[in-house]
């Protein structure tokens, strides 16, 4: 079953979540987060929204692996995953 994006319900083209990790800690801990599922056109528009300064370091890093995983393009808003 194709997950919805999970906030306007288009199909989702995406998934986003979070790996935590301790830090200077051993053994290392690490917990990664239930996946988001987003359309291309949501996960852009997070880049734009008013966010807390915290979470800008974070948003800029996925910002960049969204570019390098369309390479710039549009092209994955319209591939339908199988
Ligand atoms: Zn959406």
């Amino acid at each position: 079953m194709k997950s919805c994006c999970c906030k306007c319900n288009k199909p989702a083209t995406f998934t986003l979540n979070v790996l935590l990790s301790s830090y200077g800690i051993r053994p290392r801990r690490q917990k990664t987060s239930q996946v988001v599922p987003l359309c291309s056109a949501c996960l852009r528009g997070l880049f734009d929204m008013p966010v807390p300064q915290i979470v800008h370091p974070l948003l800029q890093a996925v910002n960049r692996a969204y570019t390098a995983l369309t390479d710039g393009t549009k092209s994955l808003d319209t591939t339908e995953t199988k």
